[in-house]
């Protein structure tokens, strides 16, 4: 047996049970099991594999992987990981699998924010991919994350003490703002909360549907109920001039910006993610004082 044959078995019974990307994620797993990388696999995929414990072993990995994949569950929770800023996440069922869309608002973070010493705080930020990728690439020294989920805290710790020395996360359990200590303020707000409408969900692919976990998804009938909580609250958490940067579906640009200006933010802009499609909406809180309702 050889590896172009294994690759060839496994793109069949991927392909069979509906894969988009059979090949592709195929080779990946192979890869992954024989803990090879693309220039030794071209160089050895013709040669008979040998005959020992390890070749076994990583063949029944590999089988057990495919099987994994058939059954739809996302190629980032079989091998662990999800690159994203050009960092290697450690994902599982606990958490979202970073989006390349939520690089969008990561790069608008660093590109208008250049000053460190402000101060980050990341809501439901699941495996930490935007605050983890703010305090190493934007080398904000104070950053606070905050998640219902103590298995996706859990997640997130490790993405931090994998990917930034010596500066540390505050990582903090809680429903949105209840996570904070009072009295506590910061000038950059991000989050991606849950947004996709609940009817919605049952409609999407078998990965994100069957794998992901739903409360990262599910923002209530209209999608919009973390944005509703997150703009009526922020205010008082955000010192003046601050920003608060929210990631959206495509169709939500309307709605969270109105939601944004009638808590008092301005400055709103809609920021479109790669394919085109608005991803995130930008606010600035300019002055503190004419929020209605906010302590001064
Ligand atoms: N972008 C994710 C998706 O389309 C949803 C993320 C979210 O609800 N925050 O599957």
């Amino acid at each position: 047996m050889t590896l172009h044959q294994l690759l060839n078995q496994g793109t069949g019974q991927l392909e069979r049970a509906g894969d988009g990307e059979a090949g592709t994620d195929a080779r990946r797993l192979l890869l992954e099991a024989f803990r090879l990388d693309t220039v030794h696999f071209l160089m050895n995929r013709m040669e008979p594999l040998e005959d020992t414990e390890a070749v076994a072993y990583a063949v029944q990995d590999y089988r057990q992987m495919i099987d994994k994949r058939c059954r739809r569950m996302p190629l980032q929770y079989i091998v662990g990981s999800q690159e994203f800023m050009g960092l290697e996440f450690r994902v599982n069922r606990h958490v979202l699998i970073p989006r390349q869309d939520t690089e969008t608002l990561v790069e608008l973070v660093l590109e208008e924010q250049k000053n460190p010493r402000r101060r980050v705080l990341d809501l439901c930020t699941g495996s930490g991919c935007i605050a983890v990728s703010l305090a190493v690439l934007g080398k904000f020294q104070d950053v606070t994350a905050t998640d219902l989920s103590e298995e996706a805290l859990k997640t997130a710790k490790n993405n931090q003490e994998r990917l930034l020395e010596g500066r540390r996360i505050r990582f903090l359990q809680g429903d949105l703002f209840h996570a904070l200590r009072p009295g506590d303020t910061y000038d950059i707000l991000t989050a991606n909360p849950p947004y996709i409408p609940t009817q919605i969900i049952k409609g999407l692919q078998p990965e994100v549907q069957n794998y992901e976990p739903l409360m990262a998804l599910d923002g209530d009938q209209d999608g919009l109920c973390f944005y509703r909580r997150i703009a009526a609250e922020a205010g008082e958490w955000l010192n003046a001039g601050g920003c608060i940067y929210l990631e959206i579906g495509h169709d939500q640009a309307e709605a969270v910006s109105g939601l944004l200006k009638e808590a008092g933010f301005d400055k709103i802009k809609v920021i479109k993610d790669l394919p085109g499609k608005d991803r995130v909406v930008r606010a600035e809180l300019t002055d503190k004082k004419e929020k209605g309702g906010s302590h001064v």
